[in-house]
């Protein structure tokens, strides 16, 4: 039976870490915009053009270009970057199920919403050109690290850390002060 009344989740000032995360590499890397044709050349590779745009996954209707090769791994960028090579068109369920998982193993995977889950049909011709888009211009990777030196680069990952041990210090005091509202108002 459905539930005819749910309570707002109340948000934790820990439960953000991934988002930050991700902050913490897209403010760093790369953004290149495509030309027109590369967006055209894209879309042909996929099987799509200019007026029938699809998610590359699941062939529904998209909501946004995702990141083919993921951005992060273990908590640190890949040195993947954001340019064409490395985004197709997606819907946002396939982009949240996805993850930061390989292409290929989601889409194979029974994880939620994954296009076995989801039972697409013509899986094998999404693969074949998926592969073909990834082999399209080779998609850049930077050795990160390298580029930038190694103070700046820890610099950088230590001040996420002290964010992190900030909001779990936080989350404590905030736990604290909610004890004491609940038991006296
Ligand atoms: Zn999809």
């Amino acid at each position: 039976m459905k539930p005819r009344f749910k309570m707002p989740t109340p948000m934790k000032i820990t439960g953000r870490t991934s988002t930050l995360t991700h902050a913490f590499i897209t403010s760093i890397i790369p953004h290149i915009e495509p030309t027109e044709d590369q967006i055209i050349e894209s879309l042909e590779i996929l099987g799509m053009s200019l007026s029938d745009i699809r998610c590359a996954y699941c062939w529904d209707k998209p909501t946004e270009w995702d990141h083919l090769l993921p951005l992060v791994e273990n908590k640190f960028p890949t040195g993947y970057i954001s340019e064409i090579h490395n985004l197709v068109p997606a819907c946002g369920k396939c982009n949240q199920s996805k993850g930061n998982k390989y292409w290929k193993k989601w889409i194979l995977s029974d994880a939620p919403l994954s296009p076995k889950s989801k039972k697409v049909s013509g899986i094998e011709g999404i693969i074949s050109r998926l592969d073909k888009y990834e082999e399209w211009g080779s998609v850049t990777r930077i050795n990160l690290e390298e580029l930038v030196g190694q103070e700046l680069w820890n610099n950088h990952w230590n001040n996420r850390e002290k964010l992190f041990e900030l909001m779990a210090e936080s989350q404590i005091l905030a736990d604290k002060i909610k004890q004491i509202i609940s038991k006296n108002h």
